[in-house]
């Protein structure tokens, strides 16, 4: 297999000659990274939007080959439609459980796919890890895209998972299709503005003053539900000093921290 970087399409699975695999080639290649222990947590900080203090960190999957480092983009939606998504999903919580638990961080936020949370023993599983492992449930933060989030049937484990005190947050904000009702009838406890809004805010043409406007009316409806916001991809200082202005809670993105192991 040639790879390239995060981000580079299927390239994590293309032959040397070029050609693309079957499902079924490019299925058993994770099948073995999986036995492998191939898959790796990289952790990116995000900070206090006000005194710019590491609050937390997102866990994020890398599958670390011997010839590079394959981003999730690349393997997700194979695991998710497989069906792999589940025992890699399991992994992911107890390695960051694990983190926890050694205290080598103190907040981690996990990002968990729909597929996961329709599991009908997804809360207690969690509830036995967090007990096991005496972690705090508060120490933990789980990442719900906002468009699995549509699904009436998890308002349920939403408040079960409220009710263990693990924290959820809405991902990729204002991507999907969901109204800013769901926004604010949800369980959930932060909002995460998709980094689309971000991009390019501080250059001053009239998109990006567009942007910081929708930026700004997400924050100001949150902010009345008493919902912190965070502000995804930041990588300029400009671009922090207005998300800061508008009243964002918290930043995370290169500018304070690329994805990086532990270690
Ligand atoms: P996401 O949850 O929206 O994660 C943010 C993505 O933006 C990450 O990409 C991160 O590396 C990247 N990023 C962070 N800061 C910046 C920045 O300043 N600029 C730019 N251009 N990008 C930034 P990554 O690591 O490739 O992850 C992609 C997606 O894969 C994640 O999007 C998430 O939906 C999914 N994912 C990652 N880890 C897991 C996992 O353990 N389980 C599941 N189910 N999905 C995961
Ligand atoms: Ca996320
Ligand atoms: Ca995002
Ligand atoms: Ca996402």
């Amino acid at each position: 297999y040639r790879v390239k970087r995060a981000g580079g399409g299927h390239s994590a699975f293309r032959q040397e000659d070029g050609r693309s695999t079957s499902q079924m080639e490019r299925l058993s290649a994770l099948h073995r990274a999986i036995e492998r222990g191939e898959l790796r947590l990289y952790f990116q900080p995000k900070v206090n939007a006000q005194s710019r203090a590491v609050v937390a960190h997102e866990a994020l999957l890398r599958w670390v080959r011997p010839s590079g480092i394959v981003g999730p983009l690349d393997f997700i939606p194979l695991a998710e439609s497989s069906g792999l998504i589940l025992p890699i999903g399991r992994w992911v919580l107890r390695e960051a459980v694990d983190v926890l638990r050694t205290g080598r961080l103190q907040e981690v936020c996990v990002n968990v796919s729909a597929l996961e949370l329709r599991q009908a023993d997804y809360v207690d599983h969690l509830r036995s890890l967090l007990e096991e492992s005496r972690v705090a449930p508060r120490q933990l933060w789980l990442e719900l895209t906002e468009s699995s989030l549509l699904e009436p049937r998890f308002v349920p484990v939403l408040q079960e998972l409220k009710v263990l005190g693990v924290r959820t947050a809405m991902d990729d904000f204002g991507k999907g299709y969901s109204s800013l009702m769901s926004l604010v009838s949800l369980p959930i406890q932060m909002v995460k503005i998709d980094r689309s809004f971000i991009e390019g805010i501080g250059e001053d043409t009239p998109d990006q003053q567009r942007a910081l406007e929708v930026v700004r009316g997400i924050v100001a409806l949150a902010t009345a539900y008493g919902l912190p916001t965070v502000a995804e991809g930041v990588e300029t200082p400009e671009q922090a000093n207005l998300l800061t202005k508008v009243g964002c809670t918290e930043l995370q993105g290169y500018l304070f921290g690329r994805p990086e192991p532990l270690s």
